[in-house]
């Protein structure tokens, strides 16, 4: 029956039928942690040989003679450069092959934007304040915390089914000058798994923006990490970008987080050449090159996209029964009326929608019985979600037994949530 069919005194019974439940669950003093999108150790010991691989051959040598345990090669090597082109299917002199973090080099693509401009014309967005980033949302909370770090005025932009509402997309940026960037989990969406459709990556192509130095920032931190055989198809942005020649608005972004290390992988960004080349000048000041003997370890262990295809089939044997195991789950809640959420073919995450007002008391309930969410309006600028009712769930890093009982919780936690908001109307 669904609940909001339920009688009053029907509601107050199973009221207290939950209470009962959750105190059983308080008891029983877990520490289950579902708060972040981490890879579980099972996952990481996937990739083990690639820290013994140049033990074992020797060789710091890159296919260009650069000796990588020295100075030198900022863009990164040749062969990872070209292995991660292709896995972002853009060319090889397209992408920078960095550190070990996607975010921090959107940090400090932002950073440089803010105190040098996009480019040799345009003045520092810093000079030109205020400005503002549209902000997709339900979006990725690290992405949201950087325009709130920087000072930078975020716009919530509803997301669809098919990507972010692109009249209103096209409104501001076409309209507003002041309307610098925008933030883009394009593949695989971060929390709802939503992969743009054709026509959206178009539009976003098609972009003409008011302000000279627009950017997108377009980052595909999912691009291979899919959970069944077919997976999604994303649109090559690049590609439809240079057929109308609007590839310098243009910022991907893409790490190997999820396919090797989360904390020791290697990270990408692929602009026009134009943008590559100011961006490695300024780059330049940062540092004298990233850390090389990564890179090689890397394009070493996988050696080519088949290899990191196959790899993340491993991946996923590991973590598709964790996402089934949420489906099932919400699946009963939905049947109740008092929950909704997407069943994406990748990525990390899955938003949870509760009954508007519930979400902050269900992640309440959940830490009081020893079960961590990420917090409640994190998916939103500000902190702010509007119907208090979205949930992103990270399914990945508990073993698949916790997380059948961190999902019991979870769920007594959304049903007791909804009946006390009900009960309130
Ligand atoms: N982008 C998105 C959309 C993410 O979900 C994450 C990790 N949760 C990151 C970037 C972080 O990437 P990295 O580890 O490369 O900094």
């Amino acid at each position: 029956m669904h609940y909001q069919e339920m009688s009053r005194t029907e509601l107050q019974a199973l009221h207290e039928k939950l209470t009962a439940e959750y105190r059983s669950a308080q008891a029983l003093s877990l520490h289950l942690d579902m708060s972040r999108g981490k890879p579980e150790p099972a996952q990481l010991d996937l990739s083990a040989g690639l820290l013994n691989i140049l033990n074992s051959d020797c060789s710091f040598t890159a296919e260009n003679g650069m000796d990588c345990r020295n100075y030198g090669g900022l863009e990164g090597i040749p062969e990872a450069r070209r292995l991660f082109a292709e896995m972002l299917d853009i060319a090889p002199d397209e992408i920078i092959v960095g550190g070990n973090s996607s975010l921090t080099m959107m940090y400090d693509a932002i950073a440089r934007c803010m105190l040098h401009g996009v480019d040799d014309r345009c003045p520092p967005w810093a000079s030109q304040s205020p400005i503002k980033f549209l902000c997709p949302c339900p979006g990725y909370d690290r992405h949201f915390a950087i325009c709130e770090y920087f000072g930078i005025g975020m716009i919530p932009i509803p997301m669809t089914p098919t990507g972010p509402d692109m009249d209103k997309v096209e409104h501001w940026v076409g309209s507003d000058p002041t309307v610098k960037g925008i933030w883009c989990v394009p593949k695989y969406s971060n929390p709802q798994g939503i992969t743009y459709s054709d026509e959206t990556v178009r539009r976003f192509a098609a972009l003409r923006p008011a302000a000279a130095d627009f950017r997108i920032f377009w980052d595909d931190a999912y691009a291979v990490h899919h959970l069944t055989d077919e997976g999604d198809h994303l649109l090559n942005i690049m590609e439809e970008c240079k057929a109308r020649g609007s590839q310098d608005m243009l910022y991907i972004f893409a790490s190997t987080s999820k396919i090797s290390f989360a904390g020791a992988g290697v990270a990408m960004m692929a602009a026009s050449v134009e943008n590559i080349r100011y961006i490695t000048r300024c780059m330049a000041m940062q540092t004298i090159s990233y850390d090389k003997l990564n890179q090689l370890r890397h394009v070493r262990f996988y050696k080519n996209l088949d290899g990191i295809r196959a790899h993340m089939l491993k991946h996923r044997e590991i973590i598709r029964p964790k996402f089934d195991l949420m489906f099932e789950r919400f699946r009963e809640l939905r049947a109740d009326g008092i929950a909704d959420f997407t069943e994406p073919n990748g990525g990390y995450f899955i938003a949870l929608m509760t009954l508007n007002g519930c979400a902050r008391r269900v992640v309440q309930l959940c830490r009081e019985a020893g079960v961590t969410l990420t917090g409640a309006g994190a998916c939103f600028p500000y902190g702010h979600d509007p119907y208090d009712s979205c949930l992103r769930i990270a399914p990945t890093y508990p073993p698949l037994e916790d997380l059948r009982t961190a999902a019991d919780i979870l769920c007594l936690c959304v049903r007791l949530a909804s009946v006390e908001q009900l009960l309130k109307d």
